[in-house]
């Protein structure tokens, strides 16, 4: 009788981790968000920043899909409010992530696709407030004076509630999950490894608090500015 509780609560938990689609969400999108998920479960590694640990646990396939699985219960499609969102949770259901138009439409690489779904989870967070964004600087512009736009859309961030303060938000804790990733994925292509090194670097600038910079650079960047070439790890 013991084991027959015990196996029914088992069940149930184990029912509870997965996620389903909403019906309106393309079957296509579906699968693909699918096979996302399944070759982020595959990734190994011998090494995680002490900021990915404190995140998501190790830099391993199974930390992902438990983070992923606990936090996100179903997918759906929406406009989020915004023209120029790409995916967003609604704070007062936050165990479902939304997907836009803007996430279907632009084609981006495998692990950027991850990027937002893991920066999406993030914002389930009700106990930590959802990691809500800060307002980015406007104007918002590089080292170079040039103008930072959106690597998703490209849009202008300038004075646009898509940036973060702190490593731990969505933006920053995507970006050192990817960073971590081209930096110690040891069964990832090159292609792999070189795109998420592209796309953190890029989220990284959506970072602009400067003891934040500072913390990600001592945990990230060997404390430099220089970008770390791919391949010296
Ligand atoms: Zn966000």
């Amino acid at each position: 009788m013991k084991g027959l509780v015990l196996l029914i609560v088992w069940t149930m938990s184990s029912l509870a981790a997965a996620f389903s689609f909403d019906n309106d969400v393309p079957k296509d999108i579906q699968n693909q968000m699918l096979a996302d998920l399944k070759f982020i479960g595959t990734i190994q590694s011998d090494c995680s920043s002490d900021f990915h640990l404190k995140i998501f646990g190790k830099v391993d396939g199974r930390d992902y899909t438990h983070f992923f699985e606990t936090r996100v219960l179903s997918i759906g499609l929406s406009d989020c409010g915004n023209p120029k969102a790409v995916a967003c949770v609604n704070i007062f259901n936050p165990s479902k992530m939304w997907i836009t138009n803007n996430f279907i439409k632009f084609s981006h690489p495998q692990v950027a696709r991850m990027m937002i779904v893991f920066h999406e989870s993030r914002h389930t967070e009700s106990q930590n407030g959802n990691w809500m964004h800060a307002t980015c600087p406007n104007p918002f512009l590089d080292e170079n004076g040039k103008e930072i736009k959106s690597i998703w859309t490209g849009s202008s961030l300038a004075g646009e509630p898509a940036c973060d303060i702190t490593p731990f938000g969505s933006y920053g804790s995507s970006m050192i999950m990817l960073k971590n990733i081209s930096k110690f994925c040891k069964n990832c292509s090159e292609k792999v490894r070189q795109d998420a090194g592209i796309y953190a670097d890029d989220q990284f600038k959506r970072v602009i608090d400067a003891d934040a910079i500072a913390a990600i650079k001592q945990d990230l960047y060997n404390g430099t500015e220089e970008v770390i070439e791919i391949g010296k790890y």
